[in-house]
């Protein structure tokens, strides 16, 4: 599966299928309006055509968050060393709009609870 920035700078390619997905609500998520999927970092295939990629770290900075420096779009985070993870973050809005019809999306209050919330609406799933 691949999926791409706007301008196409940055493309992202996934070894593996997506079934579920998260929205979450923390400061910076909330800010950037992503769908993640989460992934080892073997699983994504990241390609900068023209190197210009920008990244963000923000509180105890175990994480950069990258995006295009061309169109501005926020399309992966990483892990940084201090974490020991081999996990990392992909925003599936890089992809095609159908790829979130048939995932579940679970909300997670990263802004205050760090759990999952449950909703009854159709458009909420764990
Ligand atoms: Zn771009």
């Amino acid at each position: 599966m691949r999926g791409s920035c706007h301008c196409g700078n940055v493309k992202i390619e996934l070894a593996v299928k997506v079934d579920l997905v998260t929205s979450c609500n923390c400061s910076l998520c909330h800010r950037y309006g992503a769908i993640w999927g989460y992934f080892t970092l073997d699983e994504v295939k990241v390609e900068n055509i023209t190197g210009r990629i920008d990244s963000y770290k923000h509180g105890d900075e175990y994480l950069d968050f990258h995006h295009c420096a061309q169109c501005g779009c926020v399309t992966h985070y990483t892990p940084r060393e201090k974490a020991q993870s081999d996990r990392m973050a992909v925003n599936l809005r890089m992809f095609e709009k159908s790829l979130l019809d048939d995932v579940a999306i679970r909300y997670f209050d990263g802004a205050d609870t760090w759990e999952f919330k449950t909703q009854s609406a159709d458009r909420y799933f764990i």
